[in-house]
C-alpha cells in the first residue's frame, strides 16, 4: 500500500533519531492521536504503550490541556523571558515549588531535558567556583544512567550509551561508577569520595529507575545512602527526575519514596503531559544563594531563546490541574497491579530473563533480541505501539490507559515472546 505523498516527498530530506539511515525501515506515518490511540495514515490504530517517550501521562489530546493551550495561544504564544516575565511561568514555578519536597523552590526553565541537565551540571560546578572552592569540576554518575544526548550530558551517561569511546578526547572526563546496590560497592564509592571528593562537584543519579539505560530499578535505600555520602564529603546531589517525575514510579516524584531531598532536580518529559517542549532545573535555596553576589560573574549565565515558553508553561499548569483533580496516583497503582499480574505470564517463557514492575513501568527483560525489526513488526501487527530496545520490552502507558487497553499491551508482549518473534 502506498503511503501519503508527504511521506514519499519528505523521507529523502529527513534525518531520524537513533537511526542508521542506510538500513532504516520506513517509519509509520501518524496522522492523529486520541486517548491511548495513535492513528496511522492507512487507517490502522495502534494502542500506545509508551506514551510518546513517557510524556503523555494523561493520554493524548486531553481537553483540559487543549483548552489551556488554545486560550494561551490567543493571549500570548511566546514572549522572551529576558527582562520580561509572565503569569504561566511564575504560576508554574510557584506550583512546582509547592509540590516538590523540602526547599526545592527555585526554578530555572529550559526547553529540553538534556539542557535541563546541562544547566544542573553548570550550576553544580559554578556553585563551588562562586564559593571560592577550586578544583571541584567533575561529576560522579553511574553506569546504566542516561541524562541526555548533548555533549555535556553524553559525558555523564553510561559510557556505552554516551558513546564515550567514539567521542573520547571530546567529552570531559567524569567519574562513572557502578550504582551502589550492596555493601561492597558502597565501600568502593566511599573510597572514591574520600580520595577524590575534592574534585567532585556533584553526584548525579536517576532516582529509583534508570530509564533509557535499560529500565533498571533500585531501592530507596540507595538514594538515602547517596544523600549521606554527599553530605559526608560535601558534594551536591542531583536527581534527574526527567523520566521518574510526575507519578511514573508511583509517587509524584521518585525521591519521595526515599524521603530524600536532592540539592538540584531536573524535570521534563511528563512536565507538559507530552504536548509541548519544556524542562526545569529546580534548586534548593542554598544552591541559589551561592549565585547571589556583588560580583556579576557569579550570576548564572544561561538563557535559552524559548525558555519558559508561555504555551508550554500553560500546558504544564493544566497538567498539574489534572494531577490535582483526577485520581492519577490511584490509576498508577492500578496499572502497577494489573501489569504485575499480567506480565507474570511472560516469566518462565523461553528467552525471558526477568519481569519487573515499578509504578506505571512494566519491563520484560530477555536474554537477547536477535532481530529487533522482526520483533517491532510483530508488535505492530498485533495493533500495539511498543518500542523494545537493547534486551527489554517495556510499557510506560498513559496513566489514563483503560484496563482492556493495558491487557492488549501485556498480552501482545506475551504473544510475541511465545511466538519467538524476539528470538
Ligand atoms: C529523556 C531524558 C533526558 C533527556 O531529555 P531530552 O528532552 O530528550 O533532551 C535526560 N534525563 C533522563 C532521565 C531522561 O529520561
Amino acid at each position: 500500500m502506498r503511503g501519503p505523498q508527504w511521506l514519499d516527498d519528505g523521507m529523502p530530506h529527513i534525518w531520524l533519531p537513533y537511526t542508521q539511515m542506510q538500513t532504516v525501515l520506513p517509519p509509520l506515518p501518524a496522522v492523529r492521536t486520541s486517548g491511548c490511540d495513535i492513528h496511522l495514515a492507512d487507517g490502522r490504530v495502534l494502542v500506545d504503550g509508551i506514551a510518546s517517550w513517557w510524556t503523555a501521562c494523561h493520554g493524548y489530546n486531553h481537553p483540559h490541556i487543549r483548552e489551556a493551550v488554545s486560550a494561551q495561544l490567543g493571549r500570548m504564544p511566546h514572549v522572551m523571558f529576558g527582562g520580561l516575565v509572565h503569569e504561566p511561568a511564575l504560576t508554574l514555578a510557584t506550583r512546582l515549588a509547592a509540590i516538590l519536597p523540602g526547599d526545592l523552590e527555585r526554578v530555572f526553565f529550559t526547553d529540553s531535558g538534556s539542557v535541563a541537565v546541562e544547566v544542573a551540571i553548570k550550576m553544580a560546578i559554578q556553585y563551588w567556583i562562586n564559593r571560592g572552592v577550586s578544583g571541584r569540576n567533575r561529576l560522579l554518575a553511574f553506569r546504566g544512567g542516561y541524562h541526555g544526548d548533548t555533549l555535556a550530558t553524553m559525558a555523564v551517561c553510561d559510557p556505552e550509551e554516551g558513546m564515550h569511546a567514539l567521542f573520547s578526547g571530546v567529552l570531559p572526563q567524569h567519574y562513572i561508577v557502578d550504582l551502589p546496590r550492596d555493601e561492597a560497592s558502597f565501600r568502593a564509592l566511599e573510597t572514591l569520595l574520600s580520595e577524590s571528593g575534592d574534585e567532585i562537584a556533584a553526584i548525579l543519579v536517576e532516582p529509583m529507575i534508570q530509564g533509557a539505560g535499560g529500565m533498571l530499578f533500585h531501592g530507596p535505600d540507595v538514594l538515602r545512602r547517596l544523600r549521606t555520602l554527599a553530605d559526608r564529603y560535601g558534594v551536591l546531589l542531583i536527581f534527574d527526575e526527567i523520566f521518574t517525575g510526575f507519578g511514573r514510579t508511583g509517587t509524584m516524584f521518585a525521591c519521595e519514596q526515599a524521603d530524600v531531598v536532592p540539592d538540584i532536580m531536573t524535570l521534563s518529559k511528563a512536565l507538559t503531559a507530552g504536548t509541548m517542549a519544556l524542562a526545569a532545573t529546580v534548586t534548593r535555596s542554598h544552591v541559589f544563594e551561592a549565585f547571589l553576589s556583588d560580583n556579576p560573574l557569579h550570576a548564572l549565565m544561561h538563557g535559552p531563546t524559548f525558555m519558559a515558553n508561555p504555551l508550554a508553561c500553560a500546558c504544564a499548569n493544566a497538567s498539574l490541574d489534572l494531577f490535582a483533580t483526577e485520581p492519577r496516583l490511584q490509576q498508577v497503582a492500578r496499572i502497577s497491579a494489573q501489569m504485575t499480574e499480567e506480565l507474570e505470564a511472560c516469566r518462565g517463557l523461553p528467552n525471558v530473563r526477568d519481569v519487573r514492575v515499578m509504578g506505571a513501568v512494566g519491563v520484560v527483560e530477555l536474554d537477547a533480541i536477535a532481530d529487533m525489526n522482526r520483533l517491532k513488526a510483530a508488535l505492530i501487527a498485533l495493533g500495539v505501539w511498543v518500542r523494545p530496545f537493547r534486551t527489554i520490552i517495556y510499557l510506560t502507558p498513559a496513566f489514563t490507559v483503560r484496563p482492556e487497553e493495558l491487557s492488549r499491551l501485556t498480552s501482545a508482549i506475551a504473544q510475541v515472546i511465545r511466538d519467538g518473534a524476539a528470538g
